[in-house]
């Protein structure tokens, strides 16, 4: 007769435990490739979407900072020909850190 209790176990159906297995291969997996990659990336301070398995997104978040320039539509021309845009230097964009400087 048994008395106390010595263990808790939980068993799998085989179904459960191959879907189990998988994870956690894909699990390793995905840490091995994406390792280094996502070391890089925290050094830089850059953001590291993981959504799903196997995938990854990095995104400075300095891309933030930038907007359209509204006077070019981002094209960088403008004020004649051969000219840049003169609100944003002819680089189509404005860095919300750093207004324009007018003369
Ligand atoms: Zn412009």
């Amino acid at each position: 007769m048994r008395q106390g209790i010595h263990g808790i176990g939980v068993r799998l159906g085989r179904q459960a435990t191959v879907r189990s297995l998988l994870i956690v291969s894909l699990r390793t997996l995905d840490g091995k490739v994406f390792g280094e990659p996502d070391a890089f990336a925290w050094v830089q301070g850059w953001q590291i979407g993981r959504g799903r398995l196997l995938r990854r997104t990095y995104r400075d978040a300095r891309f933030a900072l930038l907007l359209e320039c509204g006077l070019c539509h981002g094209e960088g021309t403008g004020g004649g020909a051969g000219t840049g845009c003169s609100l944003c230097d002819g680089t189509g964009r404005l860095d919300r850190l750093r207004p324009a400087e007018r003369p």
